[in-house]
């Protein structure tokens, strides 16, 4: 059930602050800690069950998506029905859905400190790390979600499909051995990828599994406790991440379901194999035959074109640059034009901000 007040890219505490406050009647809100800037690390509990889960979103500052999902996730269960109550009889959820205030504030991956927070799972050289393993070790989970954001790159698999979402059960040692925790852990995914094969069809992916202990996901697999990572990424045209919110909202809501019912046991390690491995293959733009655009005398070649999220006083704009130039034949574009093509080379001279980048060079 989502939560209007909260919505775009741009998601720092002011703007989750009035919810908890609402939600405080019901469930139990404390602070598990203070960021460097001194903002609260909130962390909502609720359910009484046996089946402990713990959730952290927006560990980077600027992947607020999947704290909107756990926003309309903790809303579900405010405004209550018979399914969210029996849950909440079977699972005892805590979600700590700002890790990172502070780069959430200033629109940065990493910390006041300039720390990526997602490479300190050993060092604990950080208030914010520190403070998500006091809450692992003292409410002992028997899952964890650690939630992201992706970039617009991934398509899913080698196809033309955008990764909408991702996901990972992260290795716990170099071999990369299927471990029990691990073994949970995908399951879980299995049921995920289930139903979002019927929203989103071939929009899921698999991150590779490479193993790096200073990674948190890995650093709580290791300790033998079923840990998944999930990624949002892009849907067509919702730069905003809303569609995405959804997915990400109703992936989690089957998760705590397959956990809560032990439904997920039955499911193969198989399957979460046949979900294709994550490539870096699209550009916000492709534009192919860029010479005509150009009015050069050149060979034919396409141009590859990503945003930069900067944050300004109104907000996230997203500022193209060329990333790739060449060829290009494996890419794909979330939007494509061959100039070729009148119609396209049309609708790109209206692209002022885009054919900027050829003509002024
Ligand atoms: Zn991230």
């Amino acid at each position: 059930m989502k939560v209007d007040s909260v919505s775009g890219r741009y998601v720092h505490h002011d703007h989750i602050r009035p919810f908890l406050d609402k939600i405080k009647t019901r469930f139990k809100v404390a602070q598990a800690g203070i960021s460097i800037q001194s903002i609260s690390i909130d962390k909502i509990t609720l359910g009484e069950g046996p089946v402990k889960i713990l959730m952290w979103s927006q560990m980077h500052g600027n992947e607020s998506t999947t704290t909107k999902a756990v926003l309309d996730l903790l809303n579900t269960f405010y405004n209550g029905s018979d399914k969210s109550d029996e849950l909440l009889k079977r699972i005892t959820l805590t979600i700590l859905p700002m890790l990172n205030p502070d780069g959430a504030h200033a629109y940065t991956r990493e910390n006041a400190n300039k720390v990526d927070l997602n490479r300190d799972a050993q060092d604990l050289s950080q208030p914010e790390s520190v403070v998500l393993r006091r809450e692992f070790e003292a409410f002992a989970p028997d899952f964890c979600f650690n939630l992201h954001d992706q970039r617009t790159i991934f398509s899913a698999g080698p196809f033309p499909k955008p990764a909408t979402l991702s996901f990972l059960s992260p290795a716990a040692d170099p071999g990369r051995k299927v471990t029990g925790s691990r073994l949970s852990a995908m399951k879980v995914i299995t049921c995920m990828n289930r139903e979002l094969q019927d929203l989103i069809p071939g929009q899921v992916g698999r991150y590779d599994d490479a193993f790096n202990p200073n990674c948190v996901g890995d650093a709580f697999q290791m300790s033998g406790t079923p840990t998944i990572l999930v990624e949002a990424g892009h849907y067509p045209e919702d730069y905003n991440r809303e569609k995405t919110r959804m997915f990400v909202y109703k992936a989690l809501w089957t998760a705590l379901e397959a956990i809560a019912f032990d439904t997920y046991q039955v499911e193969r390690e198989s399957n979460y194999f046949d979900i294709p491995e994550n490539k870096k293959l699209f550009f916000d733009f492709l534009i192919r035959n860029t010479q005509i655009l150009e009015k050069k005398e050149l060979p034919p070649y396409s141009a590859g074109i990503l945003f930069r999220e900067e944050l300004n006083s109104d907000g996230i704009r997203f500022r193209p640059y060329i990333e790739k130039e060449g060829t290009l034949p494996e890419y794909y574009g979330h939007q494509t034009f061959d100039c070729i093509n009148k119609g396209d080379l049309e609708k790109l001279r209206q692209k002022e901000e885009i054919t900027r980048l050829f003509l002024k060079r």
